[in-house]
């Protein structure tokens, strides 16, 4: 409990077991299986056998999925009849220097990782090899725990973290009994909780075999062989030729046959499809750009991150956040977008936990006078976990002798390793350099902090709190309905080609225009600066002149009037206002309107986000920018 509590909650089980090992504190573990939800997978698998020497054809493979991100890569192949397994921790490049290219073999499996138990090292890198089975896995497998003590009393040992390895010697257990890995599988997929793609060597067996629950694999005809893959990038460059799989499917891979069995186990024949777009379309799933694709990803990323902490009940919360109680200040540190969640959560946290909540951007912290103490809990908000700044605040703070919580997206990254508590987003790999389902997955915990902690102040009362949870239970579908509510594109054809775009609010609104503003610039490359709405008329209005876009956010009905006059103020200026709200205006003090679904407060931010993000998308789109990598900008900031 005590290691749980430390933890914070988050791939506890693989801490714990570190932790055991290396203290030989004898931990009992109990209530624990709610850290081990469903997650958003982006690593790659590729299974090939045929004619032609496979080590090529799987590296080619990753190196096609390697857009999905990773933390490690290894391949294994059957030579002279054994087993091979070769793997590194980094990019596929460290792989590759360690592997004989030409090696004679026709039978291999591979895989990247993006590690969600144990942190990315090459020990917890696949294939996993145990007993007779090695294979590759892409997903988690919720009840690994139990399934380990089992096999630990049956004799079996574990060499790595990962709740991948439990598989292997899972159907190794099995095939022992029944030598047959089709049959093995079927009884694994009821033994096995959570998400799986499998593809799998078996010792003293010539064919590939695979399975899949809820993670993604395709199977694929090639001229040379048949492919197995976790999506259609992999193979694009040797076949278009492929077959989807359903859940619970199993195959059987030989050097002249598939065969695929369904859940009962019958033999079933597949729908050949071709695969006719670019690779560009493939990687990008049908979107122009992947930071459009990631902003439709955004009510899976929300569930996502709520439901892995978050079951409706203020237990499920207190499991994760319970240590939060025992602070009296808050500094949230972080850098770019995830300062400004940290912004929108000082509003949230102060609102409804009634703690003073000190938000810093991190490249000044590190520097400056701090004035934290014992009862300050020092929050770390990075996508990366990697940020130079951030990391180095985590460090400041630390030295100092100040808790530490890390909210961030990448398992085991630094930020992730050194703080004292840590939530992870789950936000899945995000590829394109201006982020969005990051951000919109950091305001989600935030939202869950708050909701925790104005349950325990009293300040949120049952009725609210069911009222609550039935919200996030709505919310995924109200994302989904923003995101294809195109209320924003007449609007970005009206301002694309301005100098200087404006963004303004008041509270949890000057905390979205910020966001807004960083995301219109950072790709397309226009001014855009936000503001307090009350603070223009203190020298910035003098910028104001006819048609300068205002972006004028309102959502705070408390806030309202006051934000609308600021907002007459910039139109009695010329200005062209776009006004972002929940409500219906009585008047039209605006040129255009944005409207978004009227919800909680405390969710409201996460929908008033979207057009937002689509407006600044569509800006960049007008101008022909280069969305996905804009100039001058890097994913993930290491340096100073
Ligand atoms: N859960 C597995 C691991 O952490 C697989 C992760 C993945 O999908 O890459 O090793």
């Amino acid at each position: 409990d005590v290691v749980y509590r430390k933890f914070g909650g988050c791939n506890t089980v693989s801490i714990i077991d570190r932790y055991i090992t290396k203290s030989k504190i004898n931990i009992v573990i109990k209530n624990i299986s709610h850290t081990l939800r469903k997650d958003f997978f982006m690593c790659g698998i590729i299974g090939y056998i045929g004619t032609k020497k496979c080590v090529p054809k799987l590296i080619g493979a990753l190196e096609a999925l390697e857009y999905r991100g990773y933390d490690s890569a290894g391949v294994a192949y059957i030579k002279n009849g054994n087993v091979e397994i070769k793997k590194e921790k980094g990019k596929i490049k460290n792989l590759k220097d360690t592997l004989d290219m030409d090696v004679d073999a026709y039978i291999g499996i591979g895989h990247t990782r993006w590690a969600t138990h144990g942190e990315a090292n090459n020990i917890n890198a696949h294939p996993h090899k145990n007993g007779k089975v090695t294979l590759v896995h892409n997903g988690i497998i919720e009840n690994y725990i139990e399934i380990k003590e089992d096999l630990k009393k049956k004799g079996y040992k574990f060499t790595s973290e990962t709740d991948t390895e439990v598989a292997a010697a899972l159907l190794d257990e099995l095939y022992s009994k029944n030598s047959d890995m089709v049959k093995s599988l079927h009884e694994a997929s009821k033994i096995i909780r959570g998400s799986y793609a499998f593809v799998i060597l078996v010792d003293g067996d010539d064919n590939i075999y695979a399975s899949r629950c809820a993670s993604p694999m395709i199977v694929a005809i090639g001229n040379d062989g048949y492919y197995v893959a976790s999506d259609v990038p992999a193979i694009l460059a040797y076949t278009n030729k492929y077959m989807l799989l359903n859940d619970y499917d199993i195959v059987k891979l030989s050097k002249d046959k598939i065969e695929i069995y369904d859940k009962d186990l019958n033999e079933i024949e597949k729908e050949i499809k071709f695969f006719e777009g670019s690779m560009d379309a493939a990687t990008k799933g049908g979107f122009e750009h992947f930071m459009l694709k990631e902003i439709n990803e955004q009510d899976k990323v929300f569930k996502d991150t709520v439901n892995y902490y978050f079951d409706g009940t203020i237990k499920s919360l207190e499991k994760s956040f319970s240590y939060l109680k025992n602070f009296k200040k808050i500094d949230i540190v972080a850098c770019g977008s995830a300062y400004h969640t940290g912004v929108v959560g000082k509003y949230l946290i102060e609102n409804y936990a009634n703690i003073p909540v000190n938000v810093e951007v991190a490249s000044e912290y590190r520097y400056k006078k701090c004035f934290y103490d014992k009862d300050t809990l020092v929050v770390l908000v990075s996508q990366s976990g990697e940020t130079a700044d951030t990391l180095a605040a985590l460090r400041k703070a630390k030295v100092d002798g100040i808790t530490t919580m890390a909210i961030v997206n990448v398992v085991g990254s630094s930020i992730a390793r050194e703080a004292d508590y840590v939530t992870y987003i789950k936000a899945g790999f995000e590829i394109a350099v201006a982020t969005t389902k990051a951000y919109l997955a950091q305001l989600a915990i935030f939202s869950l902090i708050a909701l925790y902690l104005g349950y325990e102040n009293k300040n949120i009362n049952e009725n609210e709190f069911n009222e609550l949870v039935k919200e996030y239970n709505n919310l995924p579908a109200l994302i989904k309905e923003t995101i294809n509510n195109d209320n924003y594109s007449t609007i970005a054809d009206k301002i694309y080609d301005k100098k200087q775009i404006f963004f303004i609010g008041r509270g949890i609104d000057y905390a979205l225009s910020l966001e807004a503003s960083l995301k219109l610039k950072e790709i397309s490359y226009i001014n855009s600066v936000a503001y307090q709405a009350g603070e223009l008329k203190h020298g910035t209005i003098s910028l104001i002149e006819k048609d300068t876009p205002v972006i004028a956010i309102s959502t705070d009905d408390s806030l309202r009037e006051k934000t609308i006059s600021n907002i007459k103020e910039v139109k009695a200026r010329g200005a062209y206002v776009v006004y972002v709200t929940n409500e219906t205006p009585q008047e039209k003090f605006y040129d255009d309107i944005i409207t978004i679904k009227k919800i909680h407060p405390i969710l409201e931010s996460i929908l008033t986000i979207i057009p937002l993000q689509l407006l600044s998308y569509k800006v960049a789109k007008d101008n022909g920018c280069d969305i996905d990598k804009p100039r001058n900008l890097a994913k993930s900031v290491t340096v100073e």
